[in-house]
């Protein structure tokens, strides 16, 4: 085989072999992040929280006092929430909220930010 051969040929596996490296960098980048909701992962915002406390937050909906949050109307929840980072059809879960930033908020919760997604 020729010196001139043998260099074409590496050429050739070394730009096959980039190639490769490069679809499936493509391929991993592309992948769907159905499966998680942004901010899942951060602490779960406490109900004690001074400023979760001052807005009424708490894990369960229907656990809000009503006399003293009025604005609430059974059915409003976190994942209806516009500020809630989940899916608008997550059902449960948690999920990070841009009123409580570090946090992440039940989906099934509320506080008296509440802003009904559109
Ligand atoms: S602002 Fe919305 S998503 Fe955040 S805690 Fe209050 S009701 Fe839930």
């Amino acid at each position: 085989m020729s010196e001139s051969k043998n260099r074409t040929d590496q050429s050739r596996r070394a730009f096959l072999a980039t190639a490769a490296v490069a679809a499936s960098v493509a391929v991993v980048g592309l992948r769907p992040r159905t499966a998680s909701a942004a901010g899942e992962n951060l602490p779960h915002l406490s109900e004690s929280d001074p400023l979760a406390k001052s807005l009424g937050y708490v894990m369960n909906a229907s656990k809000v006092d009503r006399k003293k949050f009025p604005t609430y109307k059974p059915g409003d929840r976190c994942s209806t929430c516009r500020f809630f980072l989940g899916t608008p059809d997550q059902k449960s879960g948690y999920a990070g909220c841009q009123i409580y930033a570090g946090y992440s908020v039940d989906a099934n919760g509320w506080c008296a930010s509440f802003n009904a997604r559109s």
